[in-house]
């Protein structure tokens, strides 16, 4: 468990509630940097650290060390930056967690159910790191609230261009995150709600109405309520797919990070009893550049398909034949309300599955395996509402033989033929 030869060691002694903020440089051929805590207590986004423990963080990482009590700490290794700030929010955000237990804890009393918090606020504010935070923290004093990730340009749970849901069981992990299993995800396909925002809406009111079936029959589900993570989108239509979120899911409490007109403006469209928050933004949040967002989407793919740190996964390639599947797009291109068939409206054409036919231009695409049964025209109706359970991407695609060579995590053949294409694409550099 030592720190490689030659790698430099640097220490760090902080006072209660300051943190040590790091970044590791984002080149891929970057060293990786180690964190081990020496003395006392000190946490990374809501999860403890063991004491004596290497925690080992690659490439592009940005990591805040609190301490509530003071600790000392070794970082091996050359990170970007390293610096110690005794200015951050953390106070606020555990009275957050604070009050929300509290809900919880009159949820039970009364038997009614605990919060619904939905967390607000322009890009690189710090969005899923508070839900982290949030999450963690409840967890921790034993609750289990339930994750629900709408960022379809930046999922912490699931491939770019989909939205999600994850009962979260234990603290996230210091290096990885919160350990997604079993999550409930629907395809969108493609990363800003912008591009059909019908369809957003529907996926969201999706979500709620499992969420809603599932605190019916699991009572600690219920009482621990769940944090909503939304996308930076806060204006116009993105504006607007946030109070239907709100109203969808019966949010009781909206956080704003660092928005002073959001909140103003969330505060006189949302219902009185809704209690929204203002809340600042770390000074440790780091601006992330379109490159960096392209990247960090990319290595969520390769990550679904080859595994992560110390798991390897081995995915599949094969060939499928053209006649075996049925590929659709969601949402038809908007046309003038005055060419719609009598008695259709855009609302329809944005949720209408275009079925698409096969040719080069799917290379790369990646598509979700919907778990719609298989089945003819009626069957159909189903799919858009229906959860997906994998995703594939096209590897190659030969017209004249009518096949086309898919990367798959399951080998062949396909349980499900019902295949809905993204507007993102993956290219396999393994
Ligand atoms: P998005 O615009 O993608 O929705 P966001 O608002 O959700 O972004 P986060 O993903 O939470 O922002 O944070 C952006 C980056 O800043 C992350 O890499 C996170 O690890 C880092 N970060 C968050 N808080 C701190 C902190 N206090 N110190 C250092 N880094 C931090």
């Amino acid at each position: 468990d030592a720190p490689a030869a030659g790698k430099l060691s640097t220490r760090f002694d902080l006072e209660k509630e300051t943190e040590l903020r790091f970044e590791v440089e984002a080149a891929e051929a970057a060293e990786q940097v180690e964190l081990e805590l020496l003395t006392g207590m000190a946490e990374v986004f809501g999860s403890e650290l063991n004491r004596n423990k290497k925690y080992t963080f690659g490439p592009g990482s940005k990591i805040a060390v609190f301490t509530w009590q003071g600790c000392s700490v070794n970082l091996y290794g050359k990170p970007e930056v390293a610096y110690v700030s005794k200015d951050t929010p953390m106070l606020l955000y555990l009275n957050t967690h604070a009050a929300l237990e509290q809900m919880r804890k009159q949820a039970e009393r009364d038997n009614e159910r605990g919060p619904r918090v939905m967390v607000v606020g322009p890009t690189d504010v710090g969005k899923s790191t508070v839900c982290r935070l949030l999450l963690s923290y409840a967890v921790r004093v034993g609750r289990r609230p339930t994750l629900v990730e709408l960022d379809v340009g930046q999922s912490g749970v699931s491939v770019p261009g989909t939205v999600s849901a994850l009962c979260i069981e234990r603290p996230a992990d210091v290096e990885e995150g919160f350990s997604v299993q079993a999550p409930l995800v629907y395809h969108f396909g493609s990363t800003t709600p912008g591009t059909n925002i019908k369809l957003y809406n529907k996926l969201t009111s999706c979500l709620a109405e499992v969420f809603s079936q599932r605190c019916e029959v699991n009572r600690k589900a219920s009482v621990g309520g769940c944090i909503i993570n939304t996308c930076g989108w806060v204006k116009g239509s993105g504006y607007q797919a946030l109070v239907h979120c709100a109203s969808t899911f019966q949010v009781d409490v909206v956080l704003v990070l660092d928005h002073e007109r959001l909140y103003n403006e969330l505060k006189r469209d949302l219902p009185h009893f809704v209690r929204v928050v203002l809340l600042p933004k770390s000074g440790g949040v780091v601006e992330r550049s379109k490159d960096c967002r392209r990247e960090a989407r990319e290595e969520k793919i390769r990550e679904y398909f080859y595994g992560f740190r110390g798991v390897s996964f081995y995915p599949f390639s094969f060939e499928v034949r053209f006649s075996d599947v049925r590929i659709y797009k969601i949402g038809a291109p908007s046309i003038p309300d005055s060419c719609l068939p009598l008695g259709m409206s855009q609302d329809d054409t944005q949720l209408k599955l275009v079925p698409v036919t096969p040719g080069r231009d799917l290379t790369y695409h990646v598509l979700s395996v919907s778990s719609a049964e298989d089945g003819e025209e009626g069957v159909r109706k189903g799919i858009v509402e229906s959860p997906v359970c994998g995703f594939i991407v096209v590897t190659y695609v030969d017209t004249q033989a009518q096949v086309m060579k898919v990367l798959s995590p399951a080998p062949r053949p396909l349980q499900r033929h019902t295949l809905l294409i993204m507007d993102i694409r993956f290219m396999d550099m393994k």
